[in-house]
């Protein structure tokens, strides 16, 4: 399995050798020369595995450069009851993604069961391992330099923190993160973790990483990297959660291997779902993909009319779904350019247009395409909307959903073919967004068992001015 660049100007490569970069070197991304595909009779090998061994038997397809027992053994220390615990006793919680019934068809799959409570973990613990292996077998170092508001940076944290080779430089808006995030971020207190919180808004922070990254001599002096929602290793990691729901779900509706599941999937920067459609590339009998979107919705614009139309900052709307607040979809660009029949040359001539601030549109048989061969569906939400299902989902099921599920949950609702069974991706649990949920349930959510003194816990920080030279300046003196 080798790797090739969405816009054609790259070399096949390993996969070891594009984990750890981020853009290909013509600005594109990376992409498997041709996805895995399995058999029916693959599937149902499959069915049965439990999260780690299904995990191997799906990335081990795509990695052919990391022996065998290797793999399997980062793998099986990756995905334990441990790590994706959320309180639970050890039994429950080895299934990793459980599923949580609603009613005959309509199930949520759980994937905020690990250590910061946003589906992230999934991914991004696995890339913590690879990361330090391959690292130690290339004997090199990295410096990750990042810009978080939330959800992202936590989940970097926990995923790197006491990796050897790996130093985390974690820029934050100084005072614009919920209590909670907060505490979660700055209680670590790994050598190897630096958190900056930056005076200024997530924009300034945002800014700083880029000005870093523009600066080649210091990024090659320096080491710097980035573990951002681009990443192949996260998307890789993603695919194994669509076939760990697939097999959950058939064996709970009672259907066999080879029948449809629908996915609906809260949506930002398309990571997420980019894994459902590569998984369903490779065989998995997925029928609908639902895009789920908040009040940003170029995304459900998209998948309406295939005009896709990015929008800037400052048409960019601060929601109570916050980290779906996003009007650029990165990982899109892979999706895109499966639709267009590969071909890199077009595709490269779309995204120059995007970057150039403008869009593009799709032919109507494209667009065709893609609402029925690729089975793309979406749906926008708004704060109304979220409260609304936050407390239907709370009155009818017993069930607490965060916000960005609650988009979700509106979005499959507005899909859902009773014939066959939805599955909705849960993005994150209701305990990172307090003021949310009391505003929809009068009532405080649920919270983790080992979280409860979480904000009281010393905290570890160093605030500094939005200037890109002294955080390069702080990032030099604290590496040597
Ligand atoms: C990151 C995130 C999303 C968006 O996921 P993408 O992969 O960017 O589409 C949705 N919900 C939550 C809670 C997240 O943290």
């Amino acid at each position: 399995m080798k790797y090739i660049s969405t816009r054609g100007g790259m070399n096949a490569q390993a996969f070891s050798d594009i984990l750890l970069g981020g853009l290909a070197p013509d600005g594109g991304l990376s992409i498997p020369e041709q996805y895995p595909q399995l058999s029916q009779a693959d599937l149902e090998s499959m069915a049965t595995l439990n999260y780690r061994d299904l995990a191997f038997a799906v990335i081990s397809r795509f990695v052919d450069d990391i022996p065998s027992d290797d793999l399997k053994a980062l793998i099986d220390k990756t995905y334990t009851a441990e790590v994706y615990c959320n309180g639970r006793s050890k039994n429950q919680a080895d299934h990793i993604t459980p599923l949580i019934k609603l009613d005959a068809s309509l199930y949520i799959q759980e994937l905020s069961n690990g250590p910061t409570l946003a589906f992230k973990d999934m991914a991004m613990q696995l890339l913590g391992n690879l990361f330090e292996y391959v690292l130690d077998k290339k004997g090199e170092q990295i410096n990750i330099v990042g810009a978080t508001s939330g959800d992202t940076g936590s989940a970097a944290e926990y995923a790197m923190r006491g990796k050897r080779g790996v130093n985390v430089f974690m820029l934050s808006p100084f005072g614009k993160m919920s209590p909670f995030q907060r505490a979660q971020m700055f209680s670590l207190q790994d050598e190897n973790i630096f958190n900056l919180s930056v005076h200024g808004f997530f924009d300034a922070c945002q800014d700083i990483v880029k000005n870093i990254n523009k600066d080649a001599e210091f990024k090659a002096q320096y080491k710097i990297g980035a573990v951002n929602s681009i990443n192949w290793g996260r998307i890789v990691a993603q695919v194994v959660y669509y076939f760990k729901g697939y097999f959950a779900t058939i064996l709970a509706t009672g259907k066999k291997v080879g029948d449809k599941v629908d996915y609906c999937v809260p949506s930002g920067n398309f990571g997420n779902i980019c894994a459902g459609h590569i998984a369903r590339q490779m065989g998995l009998p997925i029928g609908q993909l639902v895009v789920a979107t908040n009040e940003n919705d170029v995304l459900d614009e998209f998948f309406k009319t295939g005009g896709y139309h990015p929008r800037d900052v400052a048409n960019t709307f601060e929601t109570t779904s916050p980290s779906m607040d996003i009007s650029k979809a990165s990982n899109l660009e892979r999706f895109v350019f499966d639709l267009i029949g590969r071909d890199s040359a077009r595709l490269a001539a779309l995204w120059t247009e995007v970057e150039s601030g403008g869009g593009f549109d799709l032919s109507p048989a494209e667009l065709a395409l893609m609402q029925d061969s690729y089975g793309f569906k979406s749906s926008a939400s708004n704060h109304s909307d979220r409260i609304a299902h936050i407390r239907e989902v709370f009155e009818k099921y017993g069930v607490q959903i965060d916000p960005h599920t609650a988009d979700g949950f509106k979005a499959a609702k507005a899909h859902r073919n009773l014939a066959v069974p939805m599955l909705i991706m849960e993005t994150a649990l209701p305990a990172k967004f307090e003021d949310t949920m009391l505003e929809a349930l009068k009532q405080a959510p649920f919270r983790p068992k080992g979280l409860a003194g979480l904000e009281a816990l010393p905290q570890r920080f160093d605030a500094i001015d939005a200037d890109a030279n002294l955080v390069k300046h702080y990032i030099v003196e604290h590496l040597a």
